[in-house]
């Protein structure tokens, strides 16, 4: 077995021990005979599992009991269309603009209610995060909508907008589990988890409860109907059963590290080493403004083409994956998810010192 780092954005690497348990339970799942590939979504051995994964959930993040939790398919991006169907009031919808996703979400709402986009960091490539102390929030607006942590430009806001008693929305995909949350600030949390959690393909959906309406917009297909899903315990249709199962594992290893206070402090000092490398280096740069960098997703440069081209080759060659930046931004971006190892990302950075050296002559 020769595993590599894995700095991929997502899917992104998943906890090891996660993986081997997975393993181990792969051919018969704790002598039922079966795969939990192969379990009925009816059976009481997957409904033990489903129930176990939501009140770990719910234990990891204090999420109150007036809050629902939905394993839902489609990803983040199914949401992107389910919220202004199910918020759906004034019709009309708040959106801050911050990069790419929560520039996608903007533009599907935009399909099913009036969205406006309310602030942006757009005037300097999404590099920070705007004040959002002060928004012009609409009287009409059924809410106000952020992506808590921008995963492509590498922003984070650690200052939630003051929404003047607007609902709150927020999508968390790529800081998912990272630190701790008061979940109540919101009306829903949700995001995508094969960037923090699991496999591909599903959302989790945190939603409170009098959010779930009976009555939506009339064209509103049932796949994205909360209060269908909800009512059905997630299971309306077939569940990501497999997602499931691999996310309540990831749950459980999240709390044998002390919960989300725990990875927080192991996330601060795992980021730390690594910007306080980029902020020393002479070669390599962060791309965000400081007090808006993300503990999860960094994006760094060169400025020069063919000697990022050649750190790109080079570090994937001595088994650090996928840092080459997104396709739309370019240069390097290195995402250290909760299952990043401390240790990856020290020598990640050792690679890079030794990379500068023998190649800076070549900066004028
Ligand atoms: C990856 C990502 C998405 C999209 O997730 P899908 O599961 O591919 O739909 C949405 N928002 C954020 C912040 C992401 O990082």
């Amino acid at each position: 077995m020769n595993r590599v780092y894995n700095f991929s954005a997502g899917p992104a690497c998943l906890p090891l021990d996660v993986l081997k348990e997975a393993q181990e339970e792969m051919l018969d799942y704790r002598g039922h005979g079966m795969s939990v590939m192969e379990m009925s979504h009816r059976s009481p051995m997957f409904q033990n599992i489903i129930d176990e994964a939501e009140a770990d959930l719910r234990d990891l993040m204090g999420i109150p009991d007036n809050y629902k939790v939905m394993f839902l398919q489609g990803g983040a991006t199914a949401q992107f269309a389910a919220i202004p169907l199910n918020l759906y009031q004034n019709g009309a919808a708040d959106y801050v603009v911050t990069g790419t996703w929560s520039k996608k979400a903007f533009a599907e709402a935009k399909k099913f209610t009036d969205a406006k986009c309310i602030a942006t960091s757009e005037d300097k490539t999404y590099s920070y995060v705007p004040d959002l102390s002060d928004l012009p929030i609409r009287d009409n607006a059924d809410y106000v909508y952020i992506c808590q942590n921008e995963t492509i430009h590498g922003t984070t806001i650690w200052n939630l907008p003051n929404t003047k008693g607007k609902e709150l929305v927020a999508d968390v995909s790529s800081c998912f589990l990272s630190m701790p949350i008061d979940v109540s600030k919101f009306g829903v949390v949700y995001g995508g988890v094969q960037k923090n959690i699991g496999p591909a393909g599903m959302a989790i959906v945190i939603v409170r409860e009098d959010l779930i309406r009976d009555t939506l917009p009339k064209p509103t297909p049932v796949i994205l109907d909360w209060k269908a899903f909800s009512d059905a315990g997630s299971m309306y249709n077939t569940p990501p059963c497999y997602t499931i199962y691999m996310c309540g594992k990831t749950f459980k290893w999240l709390k044998n590290l002390g919960g989300l206070e725990g990875i927080y402090e192991i996330n601060k000092n795992k980021a730390g080493l690594f910007y306080d490398y980029l902020d020393n280096s002479k070669m390599f740069k962060g791309a965000v403004v400081k007090e808006d960098r993300s503990l999860m997703n960094i994006p760094f440069v060169i400025g020069d083409k063919d000697l990022e081209a050649q750190f790109i080759a080079e570090s994937k060659a001595a088994g650090f994956d996928n840092l080459k930046g997104h396709r739309s931004v370019g240069g390097m971006r290195a995402s250290i998810y909760n299952a990043m190892p401390v240790q990856g990302v020290k020598d990640l950075i050792a690679f890079m010192k030794d990379f500068e050296e023998k190649n800076i002559s070549q900066l004028n």
